[in-house]
Order: C-alpha cells, then sequence, then structure tokens
C-alpha cells in the first residue's frame, strides 16, 4: 500500500516534533495547535485515520491564538491518546514498504502544471506523489513565497493552496494571484478548517474550490481531471473561429510568436502563408451568404483534413486564411501551399439549387530571416506576395524575395500620340515633356506616325497606365481600326483612349465610343487645352489604382 511510505513519514515527524519539545522545559498552546491542526489534515489523508480524529477532538479544546505555556507534563497528559496510537502503530508497522515507483520515471501524461503549496511536507508530497502517479506534474512549495515564485515562473494550471503557511496567510497569496494573474488559473484552497468564513473568504477572493482535508485520493484524481479539462475546453474555444472551427488569429499570433523564438535560439526557420479566396464577395453576391458560409467551411475542412500535421492553419478575419508552417523554407512551403491550392480547385461545391461551383485561391508566401523577424513585418511581406498573386491573375502562390522587390504597382503614366501629321506629334512631344506633376508619378511621351508601326512596336509595360491620342484618319489604318485592336487586349483600366478627329460629326464620335474610346479631341485644338484634359484623365486613372 503506496501510503505507507507516508504513514512511515508522518510517523517520523511526529517522533521529531515530541523530541524536540522534550528538549524544551515548556512549549507554547499556538505550537500545540499548529502541530494537532496538521495531524488531522494530513494523518486523515493518508489513511491514519485514527490519529485524525484524536488530533480533532483534541483540537477543540485549545486555541489557535492562545500563548499560555505548557509544561512537560501537561502536553504528555494531552497528547497520550496520540502516543499511543503511535506505538500501536510502530508494532504493526512493517519496516518492508512496498516498492513505490518513483513519481519522476512515469510517463508525463499531462502538460499542465500543478502547484501545490503546503507548510505541512508530509501532505505536500503525499499530494504530490498521488497527482504524479495520474500522469501530472506537480511542483510543490512548502511557504508562501517560494510558492508564488512557482506561479509566476510556472503558470500552473492549477493550484492546490493551503491557508496555513508558515510565513504569510494563504488568503494574501490567493489575492496576490488573482490581482496579477487576470487569466484563468484554477486555485483551490485546502484546508482543516472549513469554517463558513473560510470557504466565504476563500471564494471571495477568487478561489474556484474549497477542498477541506482530509481528503481522498480518488476524489482528489478525478476533480483535478474534471478541472483541466474544463479549462482546456474554455481555451480552446477562446482560440477558435465558430464559423470554421480552424484556430483564430489569437491563436494565430500565439504560435507566431512561438515560432519567432524558436527561430532566434535555434536558427529553425519557418514560413507564413497569406491566403485569401478569389472573388468571393461574387460567391456571397451570386449564391447568398450561406452558400458563402458554407464554402469557408468547406475550405477550412478540406485544408484541416489535407494539411501537413504540424502547419497550423488559422481564419485570419472574412475569407482571410494564414498558415503557418513551422520547420520550413519557402520553397517547401511554396509546394505545399501549391498543393493545396490545386485540391481546392477541384473541390466541387453546390448552390441552393444544386448548381456545382468552383471556387479558389491566391496564397502570398514569406519566410522568416534575419531582416524580418517581427511578426508584423513577415505577414506584411506575405501580404505584398498575396498582392502580386492577385494583381497576376489570381488562383496563384507568389513568395516574397528580396531580390524580386514586389512593390505597389509603379506610377507611371505614358501619353503615346499616334498622328500622320508630324507637327501635331512634334506639339503633343514638346507640350508634355518638360511635364511635371504633383504626386508621386511619371510622366513619359512617345509618338508614332502610323497606327500598324505602333501595334508591332512592344508598347506595352504592365508598370504603366496609358493613354493613347489616336487621330482617326490615318492612310492605311483607320483610327477606329486601331481602337479595335488595343481594346481586344486592354481595357480603360489600363489604356484610356482619346480619339483626335477633325471630322466633326455626331456619327463618327459615336462609333469611335462603340469600340471602346474614352474621350475625343476636336482639331484643331489648343495645346494647353489638350494638357488640361489628359491631366484630368490621369487625376482619374490614378484615383482607380486604390
Ligand atoms: P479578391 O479575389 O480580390 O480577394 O476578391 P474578393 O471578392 O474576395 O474581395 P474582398 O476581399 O474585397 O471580398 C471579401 C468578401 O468576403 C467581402 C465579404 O462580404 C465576404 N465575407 C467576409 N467574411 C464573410 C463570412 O464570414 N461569410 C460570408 N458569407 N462572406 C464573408
Ligand atoms: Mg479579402
Ligand atoms: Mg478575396
Amino acid at each position: 500500500m503506496a501510503n505507507d511510505k507516508y504513514q512511515q513519514m508522518m510517523y517520523e515527524k511526529i517522533q521529531q516534533q515530541f523530541q524536540d519539545w522534550d528538549s524544551k522545559s515548556f512549549i507554547i498552546e499556538r505550537d500545540l495547535y499548529g502541530f494537532l491542526h496538521s495531524l488531522k489534515g494530513t494523518a486523515g489523508s493518508i489513511g491514519m485515520t485514527e490519529l485524525s480524529a484524536i488530533a480533532a477532538e483534541k483540537l477543540d479544546v485549545i486555541e489557535a491564538e492562545n500563548e499560555q505555556y505548557w509544561d512537560s507534563e501537561s502536553w504528555h497528559n494531552f497528547l497520550a491518546p496520540i502516543v499511543e496510537a503511535l506505538s500501536f502503530f510502530e508494532t504493526n508497522y512493517t519496516s518492508q514498504q512496498s516498492e513505490d515507483v518513483e513519481a519522476s520515471q512515469l510517463p508525463m501524461k499531462h502538460q499542465d502544471f500543478i502547484v501545490v503549496i503546503d507548510d505541512d511536507t508530509v501532505f505536500m508530497s503525499y499530494m504530490k506523489n498521488v497527482l504524479e502517479k495520474s500522469g501530472f506534474l506537480v511542483l510543490v512549495a512548502n511557504n508562501g513565497e517560494r510558492g508564488l515564485k512557482l506561479i509566476y515562473e510556472f503558470n500552473p494550471a492549477l493550484v492546490f493552496l493551503d491557508i496555513m503557511l508558515p510565513d504569510t496567510n494563504g488568503f494574501s497569496i490567493l489575492e496576490n494571484i488573482t490581482k496579477i494573474k487576470a487569466n484563468q488559473m484554477y486555485v483551490a484552497v485546502m484546508s482543516v478548517n472549513d469554517s463558513r468564513e473560510n470557504r466565504k473568504k476563500a471564494y471571495d477572493l477568487g478561489a474556484f474550490d474549497f477542498i477541506a482535508k482530509p481528503i481522498d485520493e480518488e476524489i482528489l484524481v478525478s476533480y483535478v481531471h474534471n478541472r483541466l479539462n474544463y479549462k482546456r475546453m474554455l481555451e480552446h474555444s477562446i482560440v477558435t473561429d465558430e464559423l470554421t472551427q480552424v484556430y483564430n488569429r489569437k491563436y494565430f499570433d500565439q504560435q507566431m510568436k512561438r515560432c519567432l523564438q524558436n527561430y532566434q535560439y535555434k536558427q529553425e526557420p519557418f514560413t507564413v502563408a497569406m491566403t485569401d479566396l478569389d472573388f468571393f464577395k461574387k460567391v456571397n453576391d451570386t449564391y447568398g451568404h450561406l452558400i458563402g458560409d458554407d464554402v469557408l467551411k468547406g475550405f477550412a475542412g478540406l485544408v484541416m483534413s489535407e494539411k501537413r500535421e504540424d502547419d497550423i492553419f488559422c481564419r485570419y478575419g472574412g475569407e482571410e486564411f494564414v498558415m503557418l508552417l513551422p520547420n520550413t523554407n519557402a520553397d517547401e512551403a511554396y509546394k505545399e501551399m501549391e498543393r493545396l491550392r490545386v485540391l481546392l480547385s477541384q473541390k466541387v461545391f453546390f448552390s441552393e439549387q444544386k448548381k456545382p461551383f468552383n471556387v479558389t485561391y491566391s496564397s502570398g508566401i514569406a519566410q522568416v530571416n534575419a531582416d524580418h523577424a517581427h511578426p508584423k513585418k513577415l505577414l506584411e511581406l506575405a501580404d505584398r506576395a498575396l498582392y502580386e498573386a492577385k494583381k497576376t491573375g489570381r488562383n496563384r502562390t507568389v513568395v516574397y524575395t528580396d531580390a524580386q522587390v514586389i512593390e505597389e504597382p509603379k506610377k507611371g503614366i505614358k501619353i503615346i500620340v499616334i498622328d500622320d501629321v508630324y507637327i501635331i506629334r512634334n506639339l503633343i512631344m514638346t507640350g508634355f515633356n518638360q511635364l511635371t506633376v504633383d504626386g508621386d508619378y511619371t510622366v513619359e511621351v512617345a509618338a508614332y506616325s502610323d497606327g500598324l508601326s505602333f501595334l508591332n512596336d512592344a508598347w506595352y509595360d504592365p508598370n504603366y497606365k496609358y493613354i493613347l491620342l489616336l487621330d482617326g484618319m490615318m492612310p492605311q489604318m483607320d483610327g477606329i481600326d486601331v481602337l479595335r485592336k488595343v481594346r481586344e487586349k486592354y481595357s480603360s483600366n489600363e489604356v484610356i483612349v482619346s480619339m483626335l478627329t477633325g471630322r466633326i460629326g455626331e456619327n463618327y464620335v459615336r462609333e469611335a465610343l462603340e469600340n471602346g474610346a474614352d474621350d475625343y479631341i476636336v482639331k484643331p485644338f489648343n495645346i494647353a487645352d489638350v494638357r488640361l484634359r489628359l491631366m484630368n484623365l490621369v487625376n482619374r486613372l490614378f484615383s482607380k489604382v486604390h
């Protein structure tokens, strides 16, 4: 029986106490009270129920704060029943103790720490053993100061706190814990003295439970499981997104910090992948928000069942998700996010009318390195790569690299005049060449004498916005024909076309507009007017950029 070990310890402790008192001519009632108080609680818990009952009986007739002296004879008489019980114990005690498994050799089944603060070392080690046998990790303190230190250093899930401590009152520790530790920490006050006042005070000061000593081993273990399960459930719900049941942003932030620590201490790399569903607004608009929600759930479910075990998938907000890939570099992360991307693009979703449809995502990847070992910075870089993925067609994965500087679209304007008349080309070239504009974009000008040479030139650079000044009447290829060719590839978002026309007539203007012209300028024109007009167009282009 495992209790034997504690009974033996208890027995030795009492012997020690008696020897100590025997060396004095008298003892103080307060000390006698403390001794019996501890005996009642501990002896009862470790199976020495008779001893505990005697102690309880004796406690009733003395007082905790009494300074009265007891001489050797009177305390010997008073404690005679205990001496008797002890001698009975001594003669029956077999010194072949059952070999207790060393607690430290037991597998730790639970990650949570439990702290036991009790001045009674026998009771304390008894608690430790009972809990460690059940797989819990237990730290002990036999005074208040060390107890508080353990609490701050180990942030235990559960604290067992005795009220009677040598250096301080357990209640003041309770106050301390609940004041500073705002997060959930379960403190169970344990005491032999389960008076109404003590129980009330414990709860008022934030204790979760009040447990009267002596305790029952099996109930204690059930109690601990019960409280830790509840704590885990609570912690889970705090970091879980309700709709998709994947982790939320709060959890992501915590895990990101952990990865950064591993990077700093162990040089262990990690990668972040920002992921955003493509055209999700359209899904909502076409099929309704409920189906939109189903898509979010379906997407999250797919990733959760397909992702690698260690990768952490979180909903960052709305239809934005983020994957944290520990111990993974950008190349590996790219492969992984591509694998998942393809899986999503193959998944079939259904509308309420059972019409099938598909959804895709774009993803931006950033790997940690010395220059950006910071949560905000890493997310910003992943976000920039995501922006690039969106800009270059969606349903793709882009890796951020320092070499490939992904910038906001360069704010440049190219004005191209296509006219067979030299004077007009020259007027516009010189009129705009030295143009300095407010704002952080540049203006460049180019000229072509006919439509074909323009179309055959590699004139388009996606980093620029274009304004074409297109002559309506040119030999070989008419302005409208050039316009049609341009519009086959580029919309007004990229290329604004203003027709230069000498033909005044509603029909021509209508034909130009129907073929995608944005504007027209009637010849002959005043260059100052044209400049003003084009600057308005430029502003319109840039207000569209974001
Ligand atoms: P893009 O490819 O550029 O990302 O296009 P997008 O339509 O996905 O663009 P945007 O990010 O602007 O739109 C996101 C939409 O997601 C807007 C919002 O109504 C919708 N959304 C956000 N959270 C939820 C949600 O919980 N449920 C549903 N059904 N829709 C949501
Ligand atoms: Mg979005
Ligand atoms: Mg989106």
